[in-house]
C-alpha cells in the first residue's frame, strides 16, 4: 500500500485518531505515513442525573428499544434526581442569599459609619478650629505660634479620612478592614500609633453613642426599604401550567427570553422563544435559573367548584333527560314532534312551545326531558365535552326499513355511554312496516327486546297517527323508574349546555339542562371557557322563571360569551372565581392547542394506556368495506388483549367514516381505522378539526401487527402511505388492446404513473393495484397535475365506471417516534 497510488488509504474504522509521520529514507527519500491510533471506548456511566431533560427527550425518541419497565424506571431515577437537585439547588440559592444579605448589611453599615465620621470629622474640624483659634487668641500675647502643629494635624486627618471615602465603596477592600478597626478597637488601635489628635479624642465617648444610635436607624432603613438591592436576585415562585411558551415563561420568571433559550439548551433542548414546551422541561428550567415552580392544574384553580358529594338523606327524584336516536330518516325529528305537540308540560291552553334544545312532557306523575337536538353528533359532542347528559336513549328504527348503519352507531353510542336503551319501532302506519323483522334485526347487535324475551324494551309507534306514543312514554317512565334518578335541588346547580348561540337582541344565550341542584336569577356561575350571572330565565314554553331544577331545560341570559354544547356549568360565590376559572381554561386550552396540535393518536393512546397504570383498556373504532372483515378486525383485536392493555372496540361498522364516527372517537378518545374505506370529506375535516387520528389499512395483519407492536411498545418503522392525489371518472371508454379506460379529471395533486392505486367507489376501496397507462391526450406521460384530464388504465382490472374515484399514493418507510 502505498500513498501514491490514489486509492484511500486503508485505516481503522471510527474512532480512530490519525496523524502522519514522514519517514525517511537513503538517498532523501522520503515517505508519509498515515499512523492511526484507535481511541480507546471509555465506558462511562450514562448521566442520569446531570442532565435530566436530554434524557428525557431521548427516552420519548428511542422508545421504540427501550422497554416500558426500563423507561419507568429511567423516570423515576430521573424525578429522584431532579428532586434532590432542586433540594441542593435550594440550599446554595439560601447559603447564597444569606451571604449576599450579610455583604449588604456590611455595606450599609459601613456606609453610615463613614457619613458619621465625615459628620464628625467637620465637628471636630470646627471644634478644633475654634479650640485652636481661641488657643492662640489666648496664648498669642505668651507666644505667637504654639497652636500649629495641632492644627497641622487636624487638617491632616480629615483629609486622610475623606480620601477613604472613596476606597470604601462596596468591595473596597481597605473598607471592612478600616471599619473593623473603627468599631473592634476604636482607640486602641490608634494610640498605639502614638499621637492622640483632638479629633480622635472627640470620637471616643460621642462617636460610640452616636454610632450605635445610627446603626439602629440603619437597621430600620434596611427594614424598609430592604428590596433596594439591586444585584440580588429576586427568586419568583413561577405559575406553571401544563404547557408553556419560552416567552411567557421567561416573563413569568422576569428572565430574559434568551437566557431561558441558552438553558433549555444547555440541557439539550433546542426551543425557540415561541415555542410552547411541556411542564416537565418548565420546572428543569425555572429550577435551574433559581425560581420557584408552582404547578397549576386544573384542580388548583379549579376547586371552587368541587363538587361535594350529595347526603343520601339530600336527594330527590328527578326527571329522565332523553335522547332519541337512530337512522336519518327513520323519524326522530317526527316523534320528538309528536311528543311535543300531544304533551308539552302543563300544556296550557295550546301553550307555544319556542324551541330550546329540549323539552318537558308529562306522563302521569312522572316529567320527562327530551333532548330536542336528535342525532349523534349532540350527544357525542356532549359526551366528547365531559358532560353525560342522557339517561335513557330512545332508538328509533323505522319498520318499513331495517336496522341501518347509523342504527347501529346508535347502538354503539348508548353502549358506549352505558346508557339503557328504548326501542321506538316507528312507521307501524306503513303497510310495509314490519317490526318483528326489526326485532330479530336487532339481535346481530346484541339488542334483545322484551318480545324476544330479552331485557330491552321495545314499542311499536307511528310518529305519523300518534299510535303508540302513550306507551312509549310509559316505557320511558318506567325504565326512568328503575334507573332510581335522583339530585338534590337545594344546593348549588351544576348543569350542562345543550344550546347556545349569540341572540342580537339578548346577547350570549345558552339553554342549560339543570343536572342538580337549583339555578337561580342572580347566580353567578363558569360555564366552559365563559362565566356569566343569570340575568333572566326562560323555560321551554318561553316563560321566564326565576329558579330552575334539576332535569330542566332553561334559556339563561347573562353570559359574557358563547359557550359550546355540552359545556358544564357551575354556579360558584364570587365574580373573581367565576372569571378566574373561566380565564384559566381558555389559556388551558390555547396552551394545550399549542402544544400538541391537540392530536390523539393510536401511538399515544398505547403509550397513555401504558403510562397510566389505570388504563388498561385502548378503544378504537373501525370501519371496514364490509360485515366480514369489521368482524374479523374485531375477532383480531379481541385476541390481542394483554394483561397490560386490552383493545376495545367502540364501533365497527361498514362503509365510509362519517363525521358521528369521528364524534364518537373523540368522546372516548380512541383512533378511527379505516379498513378499505375512507373518511368523507366532513368526517376529514371534522378528525383535523378534533385532532382524531385516522389510518386507513388495506391487510388486517397489518393493521393487527400495528396494534400489537404499538401495545408491546416496540415501534418498529413503518410504511407510511402518502395520498399524493385524486382523480375522477368521468367516462369509460373500450381500447382494443388495452381494455377498460378511465377518462379521469385529477381533482386533488397529482397522478403519478409510477405510483400506486386504488379505486374507491362510495368511499370503498374496491380495488388496488398499478396503472397500466397514464395518457394526456395520446401521450403517454410521467404525471398529470391536479386540474387536468387523462386517461388512466389499470393493470389486471376492468372494472371500472364512471363516477368511481382513483386514489393515488406512494409509500415511504418512515421511523416510528412515540411524539
Ligand atoms: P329523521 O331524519 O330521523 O329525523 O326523520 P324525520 O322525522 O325527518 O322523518 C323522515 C320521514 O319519515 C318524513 O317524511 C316523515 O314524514 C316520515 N315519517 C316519520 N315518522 C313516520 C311515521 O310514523 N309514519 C309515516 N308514514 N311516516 C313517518
Amino acid at each position: 500500500m502505498s500513498d501514491s497510488d490514489g486509492r484511500k488509504p486503508l485505516g481503522l474504522s471510527g474512532g480512530a485518531r490519525s496523524g502522519q509521520v514522514k519517514q525517511s529514507f537513503a538517498r532523501g527519500r522520503t515517505k508519509n505515513v498515515v499512523v492511526e491510533t484507535k481511541r480507546k471506548r471509555v465506558m462511562a456511566p450514562k448521566p442520569t442525573a446531570s442532565n435530566p431533560a436530554r434524557d428525557n427527550a431521548a427516552g420519548g425518541k428511542s422508545a421504540g428499544g427501550t422497554t416500558d419497565a426500563e423507561m419507568q424506571r429511567r423516570l423515576k431515577a430521573l424525578q429522584l434526581a431532579k428532586a434532590r437537585e432542586a433540594e441542593e439547588a435550594e440550599k446554595r440559592e439560601a447559603a447564597a442569599r444569606e451571604a449576599q444579605e450579610a455583604r449588604e448589611r456590611r455595606r450599609s453599615e459601613l456606609e453610615a459609619k463613614e457619613r458619621e465620621e465625615k459628620e464628625r470629622e467637620e465637628l471636630a474640624r470646627a471644634r478644633a478650629e475654634e479650640d485652636a483659634r481661641r488657643k492662640r487668641e489666648a496664648e498669642e500675647a505668651k507666644n505667637p505660634r504654639p497652636a500649629e502643629p495641632t492644627a497641622k494635624q487636624d487638617a491632616g486627618a480629615p483629609q486622610r479620612q475623606r480620601n477613604l471615602g472613596p476606597d470604601a465603596k462596596p468591595g473596597g477592600r481597605d473598607a471592612p478592614r478600616r471599619r473593623d478597626d473603627d468599631s473592634g478597637k476604636p482607640r486602641g488601635g490608634e494610640r498605639r500609633g502614638g499621637k492622640l489628635t483632638v479629633n480622635q479624642a472627640l470620637r471616643g465617648g460621642e462617636g460610640r453613642t452616636r454610632s450605635l444610635a445610627s446603626m439602629r436607624r440603619k437597621q430600620q432603613r434596611q427594614r424598609g426599604g430592604g428590596s433596594s438591592g439591586p444585584q440580588e436576585k429576586v427568586v419568583r415562585t413561577v405559575q406553571l401550567p401544563e404547557a408553556i411558551t419560552v416567552g411567557e415563561l421567561a416573563s413569568r420568571m422576569s428572565e430574559r427570553a434568551a437566557d431561558v433559550v441558552k438553558t433549555l439548551m444547555q440541557n439539550g433542548i433546542m426551543a425557540t422563544q415561541t415555542q410552547t414546551i411541556d411542564a416537565d422541561t418548565a420546572e428543569l428550567v425555572i429550577e435551574e435559573m433559581g425560581h420557584k415552580v408552582q404547578r397549576v392544574s386544573a384542580s388548583d384553580v379549579e376547586q371552587a367548584i368541587e363538587v361535594e358529594e350529595d347526603r343520601a338523606e339530600d336527594l330527590e327524584s328527578r326527571a329522565p333527560v332523553i335522547t332519541i336516536m337512530g337512522h336519518v330518516d327513520h323519524g326522530k325529528t317526527s316523534l320528538l314532534d309528536a311528543i311535543r305537540k300531544t304533551r308539552v308540560v302543563a300544556g296550557e291552553a295550546g301553550g307555544i312551545t319556542q324551541h330550546i334544545g329540549a323539552y318537558q312532557v308529562k306522563q302521569g306523575d312522572a316529567t320527562l326531558t327530551f333532548l330536542d337536538t336528535p342525532g349523534h353528533a349532540a350527544f357525542t359532542s356532549m359526551r366528547a365535552r365531559g358532560a353525560q347528559v342522557t339517561d335513557i336513549v330512545v332508538l328509533v328504527v323505522a319498520a318499513d326499513d331495517a336496522v341501518m348503519p347509523q342504527t347501529i352507531e346508535a347502538i354503539n353510542h348508548a353502549k358506549a355511554a352505558e346508557v339503557p336503551m328504548i326501542v321506538a319501532i316507528n312507521k307501524v302506519d306503513l303497510p310495509a312496516a314490519d317490526p318483528d323483522k326489526v326485532r330479530s334485526d336487532l339481535l346481530r347487535y346484541e339488542v334483545i327486546v322484551e318480545k324476544l324475551s330479552g331485557e330491552v324494551q321495545d314499542v311499536e309507534v307511528s310518529a305519523a297517527t300518534g299510535q303508540g306514543l302513550d306507551e312509549l312514554l310509559e316505557a320511558i317512565a318506567l325504565q326512568a323508574e328503575v334507573l332510581e334518578l335522583k339530585a338534590n335541588p337545594n344546593r348549588a346547580a351544576i348543569g350542562a349546555v345543550v344550546e347556545a348561540q349569540l341572540d342580537v337582541g339578548r346577547g350570549p344565550v345558552a339553554t342549560v339542562l339543570v343536572q342538580n341542584g337549583t339555578l337561580k336569577q342572580g347566580d353567578i356561575f363558569v360555564v366552559g371557557e365563559q362565566w356569566g350571572k343569570v340575568r333572566a330565565m326562560e323555560n321551554d314554553q318561553g316563560k321566564r322563571v326565576k329558579e330552575a331544577g334539576p332535569s330542566v331545560p332553561v334559556e339563561v341570559l347573562g353570559l359574557n360569551g358563547t359557550p359550546e354544547a355540552g359545556d358544564v356549568l357551575n354556579v360558584v360565590k364570587t365574580e373573581g372565581e367565576a372569571r378566574e376559572i373561566a380565564e384559566f381554561r381558555e389559556q388551558q386550552s390555547k396552551d394545550k392547542r399549542a402544544a400538541l396540535g391537540a392530536a390523539t393518536t393510536l401511538d399515544q393512546l398505547l403509550a397513555k394506556a401504558k403510562a397510566d397504570e389505570n388504563v388498561s383498556e385502548l378503544p378504537i373504532l373501525v370501519k371496514a368495506d364490509v360485515q366480514g372483515s369489521a368482524e374479523a378486525i374485531a375477532q383480531a383485536m379481541e385476541k390481542i388483549g394483554n394483561d397490560e392493555v386490552r383493545v376495545r372496540m367502540l364501533h365497527s361498522g361498514v362503509g365510509a367514516i362519517t363525521e358521528s364516527d369521528i364524534g364518537l372517537a373523540e368522546a372516548s378518545g380512541a383512533p378511527v381505522i379505516g379498513f378499505n374505506v375512507r373518511a368523507n370529506a366532513p368526517a376529514r375535516a371534522a378528525a383535523n378539526q378534533k385532532g382524531v387520528e385516522i389510518r386507513y389499512y388495506s391487510v388486517i395483519y397489518d393493521l393487527v401487527d400495528d396494534v400489537k407492536a404499538a401495545a408491546s411498545g416496540l415501534l418498529s418503522a413503518e410504511v407510511r402511505e402518502n395520498f399524493i392525489g385524486y382523480a375522477n371518472i368521468k367516462e369509460v371508454f373500450r381500447v382494443t388492446g388495452v381494455g377498460n379506460v378511465a377518462g379521469c379529471l385529477v381533482t386533488e395533486g397529482v397522478a403519478r404513473r409510477s405510483a400506486g392505486v386504488r379505486l374507491l367507489r362510495d368511499d370503498t376501496v374496491i380495488h388496488e393495484g398499478t396503472l397500466k397507462t397514464l395518457k394526456r391526450f395520446k401521450d403517454e406521460v410521467k404525471e398529470v397535475q391536479s386540474g387536468q384530464e387523462c386517461g388512466m388504465a389499470f393493470e389486471n382490472y376492468e372494472d371500472i365506471r364512471p363516477g368511481d374515484v382513483i386514489e393515488i399514493f406512494e409509500r415511504e418507510e418512515v421511523e416510528r417516534t412515540l411524539a
